[in-house]
């Protein structure tokens, strides 16, 4: 499941990659090219914009009601019965399968030596686990999942967190 967002959903965007899902964003976009992307990469267009989605070619889309990012990530989740327990409830997991939050490619796993040059100091001497974006480089470690984001996804979705 693939997804393109609207500018208006830049919070959204980063959740969503955080969680694993392919989803491209362009914070200044024309509403033509957007409809053009979605269409040819046959990714499921997520707009708060009621007039965007009246397009004709549109042929997969979410229009969200919500203003809040979590509500509306609930919604996506609901709409589209995606399987996020399993990546909540298991932090390793969670981050096993991200997505770059800056630039949407998937994240390699490398060795600390490999990205010691780009980590702070402390990351380096403390964190078990690296990894690396194959698009943009930037380094991701144990502690870039924010867990205060697992936590409260964990909450609104209501799944009970692992014994
Ligand atoms: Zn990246």
């Amino acid at each position: 499941m693939r997804f393109i967002a609207d500018s208006m959903l830049g919070r959204l965007v980063r959740w969503l990659r955080l969680l694993g899902y392919d989803t491209v964003y362009y914070p200044r976009i024309e509403d033509s090219v957007l409809l053009r992307i979605a269409r040819e990469e046959n990714r499921i267009l997520l707009t708060r914009d009621s007039r965007l989605v009246k397009a004709r070619e549109l042929r997969q889309f979410l229009l969200l009601e919500e203003n809040d990012p979590f509500d509306q990530l609930r919604s996506i989740i609901t709409a589209f019965n995606l399987k996020v327990d399993d990546k909540l409830k298991n932090a390793e997991t969670a981050a096993a399968s991200s997505r770059c939050i800056i630039c949407n490619a998937v994240l390699n796993n490398v060795s600390r030596e490999d990205v010691k040059s780009l980590v702070p100091e402390y990351v380096y001497q403390t964190s078990t686990i690296f990894r690396q974006c194959s698009g943009c480089g930037k380094p991701y470690w144990n502690g870039t999942h924010p867990e205060k984001f697992r936590k409260k996804l964990l909450e609104i979705l209501h799944i009970p967190p692992s014994p």
